[in-house]
């Protein structure tokens, strides 16, 4: 069953769209915990953080480069941001298809919960 990214990715269902390039595509998270938070996934599915390793290295330093891209296109260089990602139970992750949360635009508090 694909999950609720692969239908947006395949236009399924609608996206708030930030970027997108051959690689990555950025949208707006639908339930956002800052005043900015933007998902980032690749267009070839990776089902979560932990499956990186197996991934080619340079796909992944694409997908890395595109998160720190989408996150100046979002003016948060100065500010400052953070980049999360959730994997698994503990972690939280819900949708089982690899996404960075970009979060930022007040100041986060840490540690986190
Ligand atoms: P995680 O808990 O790390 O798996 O994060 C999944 C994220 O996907 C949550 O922050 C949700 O708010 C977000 N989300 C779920 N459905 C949608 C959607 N249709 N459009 C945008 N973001 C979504």
């Amino acid at each position: 069953m694909s999950t609720i990214f692969e239908k947006i990715l395949a236009g399924e269902i609608p996206a708030n769209v930030v970027y997108e390039d051959d690689d990555i595509f950025a949208f707006h998270d639908i339930s956002p915990q800052a005043p900015v938070h933007v998902l980032v996934i690749p267009k070839k599915k990776i089902r979560s953080f932990s499956n990186l390793k197996d991934s080619e290295i340079e796909f992944v330093g694409r997908y890395m480069s595109g998160v720190s891209k989408v996150a100046s296109l979002l003016k948060l260089d100065d500010s400052g941001y953070r980049v999360v990602f959730n994997h698994g139970k503990d972690g939280q992750q819900t949708v089982d298809y690899i996404h960075a949360h970009i979060i930022g635009g007040r100041s986060l508090t840490w540690p986190p919960g």
